[in-house]
């Protein structure tokens, strides 16, 4: 998918683009040694696991895309990614009679992965199966070789990339130009392809868009979970003030091939504007790790003559990812402050005054948080356990 920049957007950013076009037809590495400051993205590790933070779906110019490969490495730098995957198409090269993969399909990728020594960043070879819906567009990632992958007919590109053992995934089965209602639905096609398991993945997030459908395309066919920019122009362009659609993977081991591992056993949440959507097992250690209680302790009225210790109780809520919470409570107790229904902001402390009735040397909370999403309409929760301490 691509969408033309907005307009005030480009005024705005003038000046900037004159310096990222240098930078892009350049591929200048002086330049790109010092990208703009990175804007915060951090989430805590669960248990026994590393969230890395990718993108599975970007173009340069060597497809669709309008900047050098080398560019989008700065730019996930700049993000705060730890891995990003290249994956560009040679059924549509918007630019070929100046570059183009026909020589060297490996070619984008080699630049980015050439870049990436200077800094962090992983870098992923990828290569998109760009074709007409069925089966749509799929990319194929970990890819050894991408001109190997393509074929006359849609299924042997499939076929190629496993026996490469590339991890493919359905690009946005829900995009309108190939699905015009944004209905994702298995063709045929799909289910053989499944089949043959030859599809791993589904992007349930793309771009700018969401698919419930996908993600029940998702749990019933046991894939994983992906949401990826499919960048096309310059990412601070399109995500001004908010971020890209990011997979929050847990990886055993920082490399290509402990993401690799993470993605073939569908252990990723994907972060999409200010939503998280994965399943539960990841989900909700996420969200344990994310809301935490720093505090507790029985509010004091202190007015008249002694102090009376009151029950209601004030609970220190910390939120340390960076997604503002909407909470509803589901707790065995009603809020003093807050009807059933109140925000957690990102990277804050909140204090919760909740009626326990009578003093409880432990109370449970609970909170439906109702921007992570496990399924079509189904909500992760947290459970915070709280011993008040002695008044
Ligand atoms: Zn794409």
């Amino acid at each position: 998918m691509s969408r033309p920049l907005p307009l005030s957007c480009a005024r705005r950013c003038r000046a900037r683009h004159l310096l990222l076009t240098v930078v892009a037809l350049t591929g200048a590495s002086a330049l790109l040694a010092a990208p703009a400051e990175p804007r915060p993205a951090s989430f805590r590790n669960p248990a026994g696991y590393e969230v890395l933070k990718c993108d599975f779906h970007i173009h340069t110019v060597f497809s669709d895309g309008q900047v050098w490969p080398t560019t989008r490495v700065a730019e996930a730098a700049r993000d705060g990614l730890d891995a990003i995957a290249i994956t560009d198409h040679r059924e549509k090269q918007r630019f070929s009679a100046d570059v183009t993969t026909a020589a060297d399909a490996n070619r984008s990728a080699t630049l980015a992965l050439e870049a990436a020594k200077a800094n962090k960043v992983i870098v992923i070879r990828g290569t998109e199966i760009t074709r007409s819906m069925p089966p749509g567009h799929g990319n194929a990632i970990f890819a050894k070789d991408a001109a190997a992958l393509y074929k006359e007919e849609p299924i042997d590109a499939y076929r190629a990339a496993r026996a490469q053992d590339c991890f493919v995934f359905w690009n946005h089965p829900h995009w309108i130009v190939q699905a015009h209602d944004g209905v994702a639905r298995l063709s045929d096609l799909h289910r053989q392809l499944l089949k043959e398991g030859l599809l791993q993945g589904i992007e349930i997030v793309n771009e700018d868009t969401y698919s419930d459908e996908a993600l029940q395309i998702a749990l019933d066919h046991n894939l994983t979970i992906l949401g990826n920019s499919d960048i096309h122009s310059i990412t601070a362009w399109v995500y001004e003030g908010s971020h890209r659609p990011t997979n929050l993977v847990f990886v055993k081991e920082r490399s290509e091939a402990g993401i690799k591992d993470a993605l073939v056993n569908r252990r990723t949440v994907v972060w999409f504007a200010n939503t998280l959507v994965g399943r539960p097992e990841w989900l909700e250690p996420l969200l344990g790790v994310s809301i935490v209680s720093k505090s507790a302790h029985y509010a004091v009225l202190a007015r008249t003559g002694k102090p009376v210790v009151t029950s209601v109780l004030n609970v220190e809520l910390e939120n340390t990812s960076d997604v503002d919470f909407i909470l509803q409570n589901r707790s065995a107790y009603t809020l003093h402050e807050n009807a059933d229904v109140l925000t957690l902001p990102r990277h804050s402390t909140k204090l919760v005054q909740v009626k326990t009735v009578k003093h409880l040397p432990e109370v449970v909370l609970t909170f439906e948080v109702l921007n992570a999403v496990t399924a079509p309409g189904k909500h992760g929760s947290v459970t915070l356990t709280v011993q008040p301490k002695a008044p």
